[in-house]
């Protein structure tokens, strides 16, 4: 039999990362063994706008690069893949389980139903539905509708016995059948519910493993149900644990950003993320720039890859040791049976370490690749760029080492565009390394001199001349060498000084370094606050 997996999200305008896993667990176990992987979109109670409500879903699963076979802008030989489109098969299905006695329909009123379920509770005893309203035969419908009633159509569930599942994570499941209900299947204006479409979907698609999140497990009755019923073949079932809030076992939502950012890492990859949205000038609403959505990380330059591997390790393992996976390898070695039972709690410190590790593994070439298009959209380089963006970006790069985290960090280095004239200097760097220790405007005076007639402008002999240049004037290296920085760079931090001089060049750094000189002499300047 071929494996044919299916990811079938609602509509809702956000992909989620748990999600995101779920697809991930989908696409590796079909991909893994040359199955196939198809995207289904369940909006079967879609209100509002289909097609906007799923862009964001389908643009996320693009950028992670989970492909799928068949599915919306694919197509494939079981299309539609939209719910919303498919409302005659389900029909059909309703009629096909009436007819065999499987489903019946049903009149009751929404305040019988809870008088009912009032009862129960104050006896004590779970609620049951006395089938009071069901119509055996056409003349109890005709006689229901004649009292004015609606008619749904439920499920006529067992009452009896036990439902047995191996699931392929869980193990065995076994739940009394009289735990469920009646479940309602068609709505009376004729609407179908999801557990209906799905079991329909399922099988015309011939999927052959329902890899879904835990939360459907108490689905599974009903549809198990409903596919015997039917006559249709079972798929197989894996239920996946979901991924869990940071620090709990409760599951991840979008809606509680503000607990999570009580947490220090969670709040410290939100700021990140958010320093370097303002440094692009992204207006960033809550409802989608929140690291539980996917859209954060496309945004502030994470790797897919990287994101990916985090999650696969969020709920699967190899052995106790592997913690760094290519695709291909994940492709290679992916099992539902290493899948774990317990949810795992999302650790934004380990995503970053993920992310930290495959920046650094990622060849120079295609990091330079991604890193241009966030210095375009910055305005620091042009677009098309010029042709020394390259190499000059390779060797910041190299020079930068892991302080590149993710592709968004670039912009820490935005020091490296600017114009020399349009450099800004941190105020509070300038005064404590230039403006006020004494003799410091003298000492960077005299470094810029030597830095004029140096021989090669390279890190090894500027390191060189600048150890000479502390011995000659009998002072301590860091008497100098916060100073240039701060000149040089505007900031108080930065990777390597000989590196930084030698990536800007002579004639910035001495242009750069007199402008500094000039600020602090009090001069006019661009830089802000000193105006
Ligand atoms: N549409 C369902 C959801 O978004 C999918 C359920 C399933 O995989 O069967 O949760």
């Amino acid at each position: 039999m071929s494996i044919r997996t299916r990811f079938a999200p609602s509509p809702t305008g956000y992909l989620h990362i748990g999600g995101v896993r779920t697809a991930l667990f989908n696409w590796l176990f079909a991909k893994g063994q040359g199955g196939q992987f198809i995207l289904r979109i369940d909006d079967t109670d879609a209100q509002r706008n289909v097609e906007e409500a799923l862009a964001p879903i389908l643009h996320g699963l693009k950028w992670v690069g989970l492909d799928w076979d068949e599915g919306p802008d694919v197509g494939g030989p079981h299309a539609p893949y939209y719910q919303s489109q498919r409302l005659e098969k389900y029909q059909a299905a309703v009629e096909q389980l009436l007819t065999t006695g499987a489903a019946y329909r049903d009149y009751a009123k929404p305040e019988e139903l809870q008088a009912e379920r009032d009862a129960a509770q104050q006896a004590g005893r779970p609620y049951v539905y006395s089938r009071k309203w069901r119509a055996k035969t056409d003349a109890d419908a005709k006689r229901f509708e004649a009292e004015g009633r609606q008619g749904v159509v439920r499920l006529l569930m067992p009452r009896e016995g036990q439902f047995v599942l191996n699931d392929l994570v869980r193990g065995e499941v076994r739940v009394d059948w009289a735990s469920e209900q009646d479940h309602v299947i068609q709505r009376a204006d004729g609407s179908c519910l999801y557990h209906l479409a799905t079991v329909v979907d399922d099988n015309d698609m011939q999927i052959s493993h329902v890899i879904r999140a835990e939360e459907h497990l108490s689905n599974t009755l009903r549809q198990v149900f409903m596919f015997e019923r039917l006559g249709y073949e079972l798929p197989q079932f894996a239920h996946l644990p979901y991924v869990a809030e940071p620090g709990s076992k409760t599951k991840l939502s979008k809606r509680k950003l503000d607990k999570y950012l009580k947490n220090r890492d969670f709040a410290q990859m939100m700021e990140h993320g958010q320093s370097i949205a303002r440094r692009l000038g992204l207006t960033v609403a809550a409802e989608t720039f929140n690291p539980v959505i996917v859209d954060f990380y496309e945004q502030v330059g994470y790797l897919p890859d990287a994101l990916l591997n985090y999650l696969l390790l969020l709920g699967w393992s190899l052995d106790d040791k592997t913690e760094d996976f290519s695709r291909d390898e994940m492709l290679k070695h992916f099992s539902l049976e290493r899948v774990n039972k317990a949810p795992a709690s999302f650790d934004p410190e380990k995503l970053v370490a993920f992310e930290s590790r495959a920046m650094q593994r990622l060849p120079i070439k295609h990091r330079v690749a991604k890193v241009v298009p966030f210095l375009q959209r910055a305005k620091l380089v042009t677009d098309p760029p010029p042709r020394e963006t390259a190499p000059y970006v390779t060797r910041l790069l190299e020079a930068a080492g892991d302080r590149l985290k993710v592709v968004g960090d670039i912009l820490d280095f935005d020091d490296f565009f600017v114009a020399d004239e349009q450099l800004q200097f941190d105020d509070a760097a300038l005064d404590k390394r230039i403006r006020k220790p004494a003799g410091a405007t003298e000492l960077l005076a005299k470094y810029r001199s030597e830095l004029a007639i140096a021989e090669q402008f390279t890190p090894e002999r500027l390191e060189q001349m600048t150890h000479a240049f502390v011995e000659s004037q009998g002072i301590k290296i860091g008497d100098i060498v916060h100073a240039v920085r701060v000149a040089v760079t505007g900031k108080p931090i930065g990777f390597g000084l000989f590196d930084t001089l030698a990536i800007l060049g002579r004639e910035r750094c001495l242009a750069r370094i007199d402008r500094a000189l000039e600020i602090a002499a009090g001069g006019r300047t661009l830089n802000s606050g000193t105006i």
